[in-house]
């Protein structure tokens, strides 16, 4: 948990610190960097936003963009327009980071690339002179106004009170999110937020603003790699690492290990009783137990209601304890499926004080190891799961060894 932790956001924090540490000491880079200023706060956003093109990820685009229209223009932005850029952007990543993910061309994308454009206009159009308005001319002025109102103890803030506001609020969500499911993309926001906030923080350095705006597009590249690897190699359904995972891992095994197959038992009928909503959740529940397992194991699903257990540098001998125990935890975790109507067949369940259905679940094992020095991984998996039907044969909710 603590690496995979690491992994997510350790380049993240990595290249933040590097950000500041430039902006404060600008007199430390060399001048190839300088030029690489100058035109990286645009390119790199292209960049992104062509990767997340041909990746088909529509609402990353729509974040690249403003991050280009904002870099192409910010040395001629007035002020006003520079206050309404820091309102306005943490609010659309938010919207982006949240919304789902339907596509570019499509009446969705239209929308949003339409919504982006008009909050572009408006914030270009900021600059037009009150006094050409003739009776909007009041409401422009107290708009100028809102936009740049700071608390009476506040003179000395970097930012205006409206996009202290906008940060904290689309920093806050996104932080409750991003505990939650744990997703790259919304760190990335979350990064590209804080970058912002240290280009708002040195509005005026033309050094600082460059270094923190090439920030924001490294940080969401980043995360948007980091998303492609979690899609490829994490199953979906119960975030644990998937077959492709599996078959990448066992290359790289040592001399001594040992794998197990794990099926769950009855698992159609499970399904036939209960629905397809609640097997997931079950799956979910297995998953999450069997990533449990000592022995320093890993928890792979295989593919259906099937998982593999890899034991590196332990035999068969030294695994047999950890699934023994898994095995058991699962059987005593009484899994409770809500409502009272439900077909009164098999599995064996009892009925929990709620009405809920305290439902027993269980799963066979089948375990192998490497024997001989010729054995392939697939020999391996092959045993396993032989031994893995001899312990259905054997009346299931066992492990069997081979
Ligand atoms: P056994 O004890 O012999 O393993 O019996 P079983 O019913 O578990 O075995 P079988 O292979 O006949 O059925 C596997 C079932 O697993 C069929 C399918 O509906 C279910 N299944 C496979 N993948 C999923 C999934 O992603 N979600 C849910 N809910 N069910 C799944
Ligand atoms: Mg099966
Ligand atoms: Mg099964």
């Amino acid at each position: 948990m603590i690496s995979h932790f690491l992994k997510l956001y350790l380049p993240s924090v990595f290249l933040l610190s590097a950000a500041v540490y430039l902006a404060l000491y600008p007199q430390s880079y060399p001048a190839p960097v300088s030029l690489l200023l100058e035109s990286a706060p645009v390119a790199l956003p292209v960049f992104g936003a062509s990767i997340c093109f041909w990746l088909r990820k529509s609402n990353p685009v729509f974040a690249f963009s403003l991050v280009a229209i904002f870099a192409y223009f910010v040395d001629v932005l007035s002020a006003t327009q520079t206050v309404a850029v820091y309102i306005i952007l943490p609010l659309c990543w938010l919207v982006l980071a949240l919304s789902e993910e339907r596509g570019l061309l499509t009446p969705s994308g239209f929308t949003k690339a339409a919504s982006l454009v008009v909050l572009a206009l408006i914030i270009f159009s900021l600059d037009y002179p009150a006094g050409d308005l003739g009776i909007f001319a009041n409401f422009w002025i107290d708009l100028h106004y809102v936009l740049h109102w700071r608390p009476g103890w506040g003179p000395g803030l970097a930012l205006p009170a409206l996009a202290l506001a906008t940060f904290s609020l689309a920093t806050l969500l996104l932080t409750v999110r991003l505990t939650r499911k744990h997703r790259p993309l919304d760190a990335g926001y979350l990064g590209a937020l804080i970058a912002l906030f240290g280009s708002g923080l040195r509005q005026g350095d033309q050094g600082a603003t460059a270094i923190f705006l090439i920030l924001i597009s490294l940080l969401l590249i980043l995360a948007l790699f980091q998303e492609s690897h979690r899609m490829a190699f994490l199953d979906e359904l119960t975030g644990i690492p998937g077959r492709r995972a599996l078959l990448a891992d066992m290359k790289k095994l040592g001399r001594r290990y040992s794998l197990a197959m794990v099926d769950v038992d009855f698992f159609k009928k499970f399904n036939d009783n209960y629905g397809h909503d609640v097997g997931d959740q079950v799956l979910r529940m297995i998953a999450s137990r069997l990533s449990q397992t000592g022995g320093g194991s890993r928890a792979y699903r295989y593919g259906g209601e099937e998982f593999t257990l890899l034991f590196p540098g332990k035999d068969a001998k030294e695994a047999i304890d950890y699934l023994e125990e898994v095995r058991e935890r699962i059987e005593k975790t009484a899994f409770v499926v809500r409502g009272q109507d439900r077909p009164n067949k098999k599995p064996k369940r009892t009925a929990g004080p709620s009405g809920n259905k305290r439902v027993k679940i269980t799963v066979s094992i089948g375990l192998s190891e490497r024997k001989d020095k010729q054995d392939e991984p697939e020999d391996i998996m092959k045993n396993a799961d032989r031994a893995l039907y001899k312990a259905k044969d054997k009346g299931r909710n066992c492990v069997i060894r081979n």
